[in-house]
């Protein structure tokens, strides 16, 4: 992936006393494949590298950092650069209703990104409406009910008489409903195509002229590489946009959509969308992104996913519990379930800086492996959770009949407790928390 070259080239500058031309244009150009390869657009790469060479050979010196680690601050300057510098927040009206279009290709993942910007609006205290104007595919506004449904966020859909298979109509009578009643934002899902074609653009251009949106946001799949870029420029020069989201950053394994579409189109990507599930969705943040690219991990986003997800007060009881050798299999299991909630544990470890290179070892990370930790433990009565040392052998058959799992496999879940409190309590000691009092157990 393009994360594991940049990471393979600017390691190999490491321990170099300083940089010579020839030593900063070698490395150019193997970013230069690396960028090319992940399918970032040709214009794209050819700025990006002009401007890592004029500064790395450029008066920059910074005396605390090794030429090495410069190199990898111009690159991760120029990446954020690329990726459009600041993070970009979304435009809401003064007045409400904001209103909120969504155009793309079809299958690009709008109906899809409608629910899960739904449900984030409504986390944050709006109260938007979503309007099915995709009347092109036959079950495209029950989909948007569904996911509607599932970000508990009403929809509005036509009705005999009102707007039926005319989707500038329905545009016009959602924005209506949402005055009526007091919905602070629209989002309007609008059809696509397999292509771009113009009967397409038009019915945009006219929807877009209807309910005269406040962002424009236009939703490209990032696993189609170069073809992202063509299409954004016809959208761009037909129905026009003020924002970009990328979805299925999960499967994209190159990046290259997102380091071009930015550049290429001139307009901010605000949101990215990774998996089919309404929580997988995040702002989009250039730094962390570039962060993410250049295999430091999105260390950040990693804190931002816990922070939603955990729970402050319980967090906190947890951490003083482990620090003083008390955590039980019960505080175990509820951190356990609460980083679960927060997604795929293979997305999450993709967040980690390092984890890139270590997944073969992390092995033991997978899903099945954490369905059967799961299961031990709640086999087990809330005695034997709160003081594991009583699992004795009987126990341990009993557990291990209950949750469907061999005797072997609840011990050596018992024995890595044990060990793992003990390390994390001597860690906590060593690194100076305070423990909250409490002896051990
Ligand atoms: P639309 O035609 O633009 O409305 O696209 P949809 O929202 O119907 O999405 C098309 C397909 O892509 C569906 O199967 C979605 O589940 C899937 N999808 C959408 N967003 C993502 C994503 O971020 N990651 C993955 N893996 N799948 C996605
Ligand atoms: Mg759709």
């Amino acid at each position: 992936t393009l994360s594991d070259r940049l990471t393979t080239v600017l390691q190999g500058l490491r321990g170099k006393g300083r940089l010579s031309d020839a030593d900063i244009d070698a490395t150019a150009r193997e970013i230069r494949v690396a960028l090319l390869e992940a399918d970032v657009a040709l214009p794209v790469v050819r700025g990006f590298i002009a401007k890592v060479k004029e500064r790395a050979k450029g008066s920059e010196v910074h005396q605390a950092l090794n030429p090495a680690q410069q190199v990898v601050k111009i690159v991760n300057e120029e990446l954020i650069n690329v990726l459009g510098g600041e993070t970009r927040r979304l435009n809401l009206a003064k007045n409400p209703p904001s209103v909120i279009m969504l155009a793309g290709l079809q299958g690009a993942g709008k109906t899809t990104l409608a629910g899960k910007l739904a449900k984030w609006l409504k986390g944050q205290g709006h109260t938007p409406l979503l309007v099915a104007a995709d009347l092109q595919r036959p079950n495209a506004v029950t989909q948007l009910q569904v996911v509607g449904e599932r970000a508990g966020v009403p929809v509005f859909a036509p009705e005999p008489g009102n707007g039926v298979g005319n989707p500038v109509e329905v545009s016009r009578l959602g924005i209506e409903e949402a005055k009526a009643k007091q919905h602070d934002i629209v989002l309007v899902d609008t059809a696509g195509r397999l292509g771009v074609d113009e009967e397409m653009m038009k019915q945009a251009i006219d929807i877009r002229a209807a309910v005269n949106p406040d962002e424009v946001l236009f939703v490209v799949d990032a696993m189609v590489g170069q073809d992202a870029i063509n299409t954004a420029t016809a959208f761009r020069d037909g129905v026009g946009f003020t924002g970009v989201v990328l979805t299925k950053l999960d499967g994209d394994a190159r990046g290259g959509a997102a380091l071009s579409v930015r550049e290429v189109t001139g307009q901010p990507i605000l949101f990215a969308s990774n998996g089919e599930k309404l929580e997988d969705f995040d702002v989009f943040h250039p730094d962390r992104m570039a962060s993410r690219i250049l295999g430091m991990g999105d260390v950040l986003t990693l804190i931002e996913q816990a922070e939603q997800h955990f729970d402050q007060e319980q967090a906190e009881k947890a951490a003083q519990k482990l620090h003083s050798g008390q955590l039980t299999l019960e505080d175990f299991l509820e951190q356990m379930l609460a980083i679960r909630k927060m997604g795929p544990i293979a997305n999450l470890l993709g967040m980690l800086p390092g984890a890139g290179q270590m997944k073969d070892q992390l092995g033991m990370l997978d899903e099945k492996h954490l369905d059967r930790i799961q299961a031990i433990i709640r086999g087990m009565t809330p005695a034997e959770r709160d003081d594991p040392k009583i699992i004795n052998g009987s126990r341990r058959l009993r557990i291990a009949n209950g949750s469907g799992v061999k005797v072997s496999d609840v011990n050596d879940l018992v024995n890595r407790f044990f060990e793992a409190r003990k390390m994390m309590a001597s860690m906590a000691g060593r690194m100076g928390f305070g423990g909250g009092g409490g002896g051990s157990k």
